[in-house]
């Protein structure tokens, strides 16, 4: 992924501290001053993936809540779900998160958390990234003073505890909280922009500003977002942020799938950052990004999974392959995305929407390497790096994960936790939960709820 989009064959890449200090062929490195040398033969290295959009809390929620529309998921399932899960709960279903993620060769992550969403909690969140040893941001969270739409829509109650000045206080704690040099930083995520009262979003732009950090929020999701924020402020929500003057780099919106001429425009414009999560558009049966429009306008658009409750895993290889698909049987065009633009799309920019000088693997940027193990019946032969990655290559295929130059996998294992003692511990706690919040783990699709 550097500029010229090489693929070297036998090729090698020195790390020194947390950056890649050289990229050549093998036989060009001088590997005499190496500590330790990793050997990759067999195996494609690749700049870390970057998932920039997830839930961690939703792991414990992974195979539950099937059939429903969006708005009704949120408030049926959902929030009874996410309001019983204590801290603890989420830490344990953070950890759970990091690993898989970190198996299947993600390296930073965008954690979009909102239960619960109290500081201390916010802080555990992010240390459980750190824990497993990947990078990021966690954006905390928002509800604020809920707004007409959110009351028309039964969304109020136990998520909506805190008012918007509130709200923003807690937020801007807990990035202050955050120690200086940690892998993990804290953003501001209201929860939607089609139900988030307008002050809170001024506030988490004004906050984000302040504060050197961006904000996170879900925007125009499902294909009712427009109409229901039309009905109740006669504007759409990206046009009403464009109003306000608050797309730019520092916003980064999740979907943002339902967006006239215009809209593509205006994000393109201001540089804003657009998660693509194509897995999660599919499940809940809401749209198509328009992705060429968008990187052809000059929006920043990454790949994320979004949570576990709506994709059910955290596998970036996935999403690449569902990112072309998807725009293919859209306009029923094979040259409407390619590998290529998915393999830019799950690295340099995910980079660049989260802020990370990483992304290629290019002497001097953050050290994040993810390298998959070939050989296997379904990745054999290997002809096309880059088209294999993308439509053959699986989350399980990744051997090693590197994160600022750290192993945090190594041969298809995690060095930092106990993945056995990790699964037992989440299983416990995620069927607890379901009894708890009276969610029939049973149910069939197409049956009563
Ligand atoms: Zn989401």
């Amino acid at each position: 992924m550097d500029p010229g989009r090489r693929v070297l064959h036998d090729g090698a890449v020195a790390i020194s501290g947390d950056r890649i200090a050289a990229v050549a062929t093998a036989p060009e490195m001088v590997r005499t001053s190496a500590r330790r040398v990793l050997d990759c033969r067999g195996s494609i290295v690749l700049p870390g993936l970057v998932d920039t959009h997830t839930h961690s809390y939703q792991t414990f929620a992974r195979s539950l809540g099937e059939g429903r529309a969006l708005w009704s998921w949120l408030a049926g399932f959902l929030w009874p779900y996410a309001s019983r899960l204590t801290a603890e709960d989420a830490r344990v279903a953070t950890l759970l998160a990091a690993a898989e993620a970190a198996l299947a060769g993600t390296t930073a992550v965008l954690d979009h958390h909102y239960a619960p969403a109290d500081p201390a909690t916010v802080q555990l969140v992010a240390d459980a990234w750190e824990e497993v040893g990947l990078r990021g941001v966690v954006a905390r969270g928002m509800a604020g003073t809920p707004s007409p739409v959110a009351t028309r829509h039964g969304l109020a109650g136990e998520l909506f505890a805190h008012d918007t000045p509130t709200e923003l206080a807690l937020t801007r704690a807990c990035i202050e909280d955050r120690l200086p040099g940690s892998r993990v930083r804290v953003w501001g995520g209201p929860h939607n922009v089609a139900y988030a009262d307008q002050a809170l979003l001024r506030g988490a732009d004004e906050l984000a500003a302040e504060t050197g950090t961006r904000w996170h929020a879900h925007c125009a999701s499902t294909v009712g977002d427009p109409a229901t924020y039309r009905a109740a402020y006669g504007t759409t929500p990206v046009a009403w942020l464009h109003r306000q003057g608050l797309l730019g780099p520092r916003a980064t919106l999740a979907h943002a799938i339902h967006l006239d001429d215009a809209e593509v425009a205006a994000l393109g414009e201001a540089g804003a950052g657009v998660a693509h999560c194509p897995v999660s558009n599919q499940y809940g049966a809401d749209g198509v990004l328009r992705l060429a429009a968008l990187r052809a306008a000059g929006a920043v658009v990454g790949l994320g999974t979004d949570g576990a409750a709506y994709n059910h895993r955290q596998d970036l290889f996935e999403c690449m392959k569902q990112a072309v698909l998807l725009q293919r049987i859209s306009t029923l065009d094979p040259a409407a995305a390619s590998s290529a633009d998915a393999l830019e799309l799950v690295t340099l920019g995910g980079a660049r929407l989260l802020g990370l000088d990483a992304g290629a693997l290019v002497p001097g940027l953050l050290a994040d390497v993810t390298v998959v193990g070939l050989g296997a019946p379904h990745l054999t032969p290997h002809h096309d790096t880059t088209a294999l990655l993308t439509y053959a290559v699986r989350g399980a295929d990744v051997t090693t994960t590197i994160v600022g130059g750290e192993i945090v996998v190594e041969r298809g294992r995690c060095t930092r936790v106990d993945v056995e003692a990790l699964c037992a511990e989440a299983t416990g706690r995620a069927r607890a939960l379901a009894r708890s919040a009276g969610i029939d783990t049973t149910a069939r699709p197409g049956g009563t709820r």
